[in-house]
């Protein structure tokens, strides 16, 4: 059966909003396969506005991945601004594909992928646009399967019943997975309809169907269990883990945005997970092992990629692109072969222990030395030991010395405030960093225009990290602290003007550490939100915290909870997570113990370069670090 285009209807509306090329598709290397020709049929979605999702890595990697697919077809689809879902929804136009303006609804899968929590409204948006029921409960067989993935669906719990299935971990292997058990399932005739369909998706043992899934409570409102409620359900979900990355060198042909988006460049991941051990760090925990990509792995993907694109600028992506064991190789390697072309290279997360002035010397050598930032995390070496963020000041100095030796001017240091064990000392730390920062940086450059940024975000507890249990900082302690913080510098006579200081309040972290760390009763709240008018809360314009707050006191006392149940309240090590049914591979023993090691200060060394101390994911995942260095060097390719 044929699917028709909806853009004629569409293109009437794009005069009337604004940015309408965002809405218009054919950006160079999309793909626009033949309907009839597939049987499997993907819509995948970023829950942003385009200029946020359309440089998204991972759903760039699915889009390829299932397009190189026979007979699979894969199309883009991103939240639409408020002004023209109001004209769609005047015109009955519907959520539709930027490849060829299809309905979402006539796929068979809408994959959504979420890097935060607060793309949850987004996508009951853009169900409602497509006409899919909020309530997975009310779909039919002609209802795509809603899949969600992405970091935040290590704990889906908040959106169990709107979604369909979850896949927790990489996605490239996962979504072929599927597409196979669907193909097949079609091919017999859809035998046992929807219910057979995701039963088959969830006895892989690796799909989360949470309607299998029976939640139940203890009378003060903590879980006592999760239990399937299906034979031939797993009682665990595992996660996904891809273990060779050379065998998937994706994106080959990374999309090229027709509207300003907020990455312009091409970007290769040369490494998946990390080991750190930092303990706020969510990303880290829950990607381990390091898996590396080799040097050559590297060397061809952005060959390749910067002949598909044209870009100007390569981006070298990673939890802690320095910490690549061939990373001096790596940058010196493209910055010869890109000398004479004027390519730029960019390190986007870069550690002050794992950063040397070679390093960034090469990273800049055909571009700009405008900053550098570094993420101490914490103001004091007491918090820094309590978050395992092994960076001592003597190192951070050191490393800006050097820097501003080199003729950098302009050093930005990130923090979080809000930190377990936290007090305003520790807060108070960061103005004596800065200060010696640019101390240092006068002393070392002679010069007086040396400036100093401090950024500084809330610390929000998350889940499968050893902070899960960790009480959250309320909103106004956090904005107490920070106001502290800003006198502090703001006095400082002889540095305060050389300090840049920018912080958000507190207030979007309380409602990002409630869908973090909720439950399925948490969907209440995100329904009245969305249905009060909550939308695109991760931009500053749209978020209402007042929004979120009152749709909490109407939806959250029929359950006896409150926000602060799910934010402010610590956890004991009997109590049931709501998450613990979906297996990073972390040992929940394990991260107990690095939890009381963080309240005793305690360090834990990076796993790369030590004996393994049994974090679990290893022999869990049956997998295995996998580091170099290889020996071998980026061997200078035809780049002409
Ligand atoms: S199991 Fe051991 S080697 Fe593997 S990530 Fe955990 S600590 Fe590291």
């Amino acid at each position: 059966m044929s699917v028709e285009s909806v853009f004629p209807q569409l293109e009437a509306l794009l005069p009337h909003v604004q940015k309408p090329i965002q809405y218009v598709g054919g950006e160079l290397n999309s793909t626009v396969k033949d309907w009839n020709s597939c049987d499997v049929r993907w819509a995948l979605m970023y829950p942003d506005a385009y200029e946020v999702g359309l440089p998204n890595q991972g759903v760039m990697i699915l889009y390829e991945v299932l397009n190189e697919r026979e007979g699979v077809l894969a199309e883009r689809t991103y939240s639409v601004w408020p002004d023209l879902e109001e004209l769609m929804r005047q015109h009955n136009v519907p959520q539709f594909t930027v490849d060829s303006h299809r309905p979402v609804s006539a796929f068979d899968v809408f994959g959504v992928s979420f890097s935060t929590e607060l793309g949850y409204t987004n996508l009951l948006t853009a169900l409602d646009l497509a006409g899919i029921p909020l309530d997975a409960a009310d779909r039919t067989e002609d209802h795509p399967v809603v899949v969600a993935g992405g970091h935040a669906a290590f704990n889906p719990e908040p959106i169990a019943d709107f979604i369909d299935c979850a896949v927790i971990g990489d996605g490239e292997q996962a979504v072929l997975d599927m597409t196979e058990i669907i193909r097949a399932w079609k091919a017999e005739g859809r035998p046992g309809g929807r219910d057979e369909l995701l039963f088959r998706l969830a006895r892989t043992g690796s799909v989360y169907v949470p309607k299998f899934y029976d939640v139940e409570y203890l009378a003060d409102g903590r879980i006592s269990r999760v239990v399937p409620n299906r034979s031939g359900v797993p009682w665990r979900v595992s996660k996904h883990t891809v273990m060779d990355l050379d065998e998937w060198p994706y994106p080959k042909q990374p999309l090229v945005p027709l509207a300003e988006t907020v990455h312009e460049r091409m970007s290769v991941e040369i490494f998946r997970g990390c080991t750190r051990g930092c303990r706020f760090c969510q990303a880290g925990m829950i990607t381990r092992p390091v898996r590396e990509r080799s040097i050559t792995g590297i060397g061809e993907m952005v060959d390749k990629g910067l002949k598909a694109t044209g870009f100007e600028e390569v981006g070298l992506l990673s939890l802690s692109s320095a910490d690549h064991t061939e990373i001096g190789d790596i940058a010196k390697g493209l910055a010869d072969r890109y000398e004479e072309d004027k390519i730029g290279l960019s390190l986007p997360s870069t550690r002050v222990d794992a950063f040397n002035i070679d390093l960034a010397n090469e990273l800049t050598r055909n571009g700009r030395r405008s900053g550098l930032t570094f993420a101490p995390e914490g103001g004091s070496e007491r918090i820094r030991k309590v978050i395992n963020k092994m960076v001592s000041e003597e190192d951070l100095i050191r490393t800006v010395a050097t820097a501003y030796g080199n003729g950098w001017r302009q050093v930005k240091l990130y923090f979080m405030c809000g930190l377990p064990t936290e007090t305003d000392d520790d807060v108070l730390q960061i103005a004596d960093m800065a200060t010696k920062v640019i101390a240092k940086g006068r002393e070392v450059s002679g010069k007086n225009d040396i400036r100093c940024t401090v950024s500084i975000g809330g610390f929000v507890p998350k889940p499968h990290t050893p902070f899960q249990w960790a009480p959250q900082l309320s909103a106004e302690e956090t904005d107490a602290r920070l106001e502290k913080l800003r006198d502090k510098i703001r006095g400082d006579k002889k540095y305060g003007r050389s300090i840049g200081f920018r912080y958000h309040d507190g207030k979007p972290g309380i409602v990002e550490g409630l869908l973090s760390r909720g439950d399925r009763r948490v969907g209440a709240v995100i329904r009245a939100v969305y249905e009060d008018g909550g939308r695109f809360d991760g931009w500053r314009e749209h978020f209402s915290y007042d929004r979120w707050m009152q749709c909490a006191e109407r939806t959250l006392p029929a359950f006896g909870l409150d926000v602060d149940w799910y934010t402010t309240r610590e956890r004991t090590y009997e109590e049931v997570l709501p998450w613990d049914h979906l297996d990073s591979g972390l040992d929940k023993d394990w991260l107990w113990e690095d939890w009381q090691d963080s309240l005793d200060e305690t360090e834990v060394e990076d796993c790369r370069w030590t004996p393994c101390f049994d974090c679990g994911v290893c022999p869990q995942m049956q997998t295995e670090i996998q580091i170099g260095p290889t020996g071998r060097k980026l061997l200078p390719l035809s780049v002409k």
